[in-house]
């Protein structure tokens, strides 16, 4: 009899835990399972900002995928997903290859809203993948050489869009990082400009008083300038053009204002709602029994109205359940649905500050920012143990990843 193939589109949080748990659950011959993503490696999306500003290394950011997996148990596949034909069960790569399946799931991620703003596409910066937030860096460093010979100061103001979570990880990054950066390329810091543009009256509008109060403390004692209650409406090579008839020049706008489901999914005739992948309770795609879906691609409704916010927290909770029912199925056993725990969040402000909320406490300074780093060593050490801590932590290697600077 020959094996059932389980096929994994994307290693992000969540395909790469689904494979990793298929890993343990699958008995030896079970089934053939197969993970495909467009790199060999596995960025930590939670900590692209630093890619961005380069206070890390590339391997900190970037993990290779074969060292993660076991190979014995799945075979990975450095590939770009083009389509997927759900009725002959059949994944298209580019360049022409084709993957039959018997199980599938997509796991493919978000990209980047820019709700049709113009100029966003075009002239912004993302920090979506580790390739558009190495680009970021490459950014500022062109900007710096360029600065040498103009001295056109548009090019030392680094605008940020949008005060949600990844808009302030990449302030709090951009203030640690930039001093160095200047020092590194003989650039004047007094003359850099930070400012960060959100359309709401503050900062992280969803959370506590306080901790906004906090929050915009500490931007505006790290000399970054904040624009609130104002909505960019376009951005041009030379310059974001805001609400209120404000201008502000800049080369560079990193844009941070919100995410959406991947599209590529959009034409592979899934049940699309609000630019995701519908899923039931047991993680599926609704009305198919051999489709899963799980992360930033899919949409998992917690009540009648309201889907699971696009975060890893869900990808990873997601991940085992779904490896679970995978295997379930093939065994003709019953499914487990899917419940949501909310752990709490805590986002970065740079290295020695953060902001979060773990149930009812709230969480700010230096301890924030421990237990952010606690909160990421902790996916470490469920990827690959102790060692795997140690290694990112000391013995990464420090060679750059050749990646084409391409958004
Ligand atoms: P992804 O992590 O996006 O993985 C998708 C994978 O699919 C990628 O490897 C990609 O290369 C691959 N892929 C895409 N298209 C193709 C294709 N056509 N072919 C092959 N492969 C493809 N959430 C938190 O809970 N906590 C945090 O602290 C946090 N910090 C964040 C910080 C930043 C700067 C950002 C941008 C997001 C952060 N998030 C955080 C949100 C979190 O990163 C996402 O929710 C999470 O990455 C979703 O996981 P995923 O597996 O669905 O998708
Ligand atoms: P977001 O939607 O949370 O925030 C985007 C912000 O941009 C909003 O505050 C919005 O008001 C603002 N905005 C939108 N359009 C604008 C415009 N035209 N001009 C000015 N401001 C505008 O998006 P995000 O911060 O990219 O986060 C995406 C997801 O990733 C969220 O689910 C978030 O929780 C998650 N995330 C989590 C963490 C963490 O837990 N540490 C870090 C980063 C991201």
């Amino acid at each position: 009899m020959t094996k059932p193939k389980i096929v994994i589109l994307g290693a992000g949080y969540g395909g790469l835990i689904t494979s990793k748990s298929l890993e343990k659950l699958l008995k030896s011959g079970e089934a053939d399972v197969t993970l495909i993503n467009k790199h060999d490696y596995h960025y930590l999306t939670t900590q692209l900002h630093k890619t961005g500003v380069g206070t890390a290394a590339d391997r900190q950011i970037a993990l290779s995928i074969p060292e993660l997996i076991n190979s014995n148990k799945t075979q990975f596949l450095k590939a770009s997903v083009s389509s997927v034909d759900i009725k002959s069960q059949v994944v298209h790569l580019e360049g022409g290859d084709t993957i039959n399946y018997d199980y599938l799931l997509i796991a493919l991620g978000f990209e980047v809203e820019t709700f049709g703003i113009p100029g966003i596409k075009e002239n912004a910066l993302e920090i979506r993948s580790f390739r558009s937030s190495k680009a970021i860096y490459h950014h500022i460093i062109n900007q710096f050489n360029l600065y040498k010979e103009d001295h056109d100061p548009s090019r030392l103001t680094f605008v940020v869009a949008g005060g949600g979570f990844t808009g302030i990880e990449m302030l709090g990054e951009l203030a640690d990082g930039l001093p160095k950066l200047c020092k590194e390329h003989d650039i004047p810091f007094e003359k850099i400009r930070i400012v960060a543009i959100e359309a709401a009256p503050s900062v992280i509008p969803f959370f506590p008083k306080q901790s906004i109060q906090y929050t915009m403390d500490v931007l505006e004692k790290r000399n970054i300038e904040l624009i609130t209650g104002t909505k960019i409406l376009e951005c041009t090579p030379e310059k974001v053009v805001l609400e209120k008839n404000i201008e502000v020049p800049t080369r560079s706008l990193i844009w941070s204002c919100g995410v959406k489901g991947n599209t590529i999914v959009h034409q592979w005739g899934l049940p699309i709602v609000k630019g995701k992948i519908a899923v039931d309770s047991y993680l599926r795609v609704k009305s198919m029994n051999n489709v899963f879906s799980i992360g930033d691609c899919s949409l998992f409704l917690k009540d009648e109205k309201n889907a699971l916010a696009p975060t890893a927290q869900v990808a990873l909770q997601q991940a085992p359940l779904c490896a679970k029912n995978i295997v379930s199925t093939i065994r003709g056993e019953s499914l487990k649905a899917f419940e949501y725990h909310h752990k709490g969040s805590v986002a970065s402000i740079g290295l020695m500050a953060a902001v979060g909320k773990v149930g009812n406490f709230r969480l700010s300074g230096l301890f924030g920012a421990f237990m952010k780093q606690v909160i990421e060593a902790r996916y470490l050490f469920n990827l690959g143990g102790p060692s795997l801590i140690i290694k990112q932590h000391v013995g990464v290697s420090r060679e750059q990843i050749k990646v084409t600077v391409k958004q």
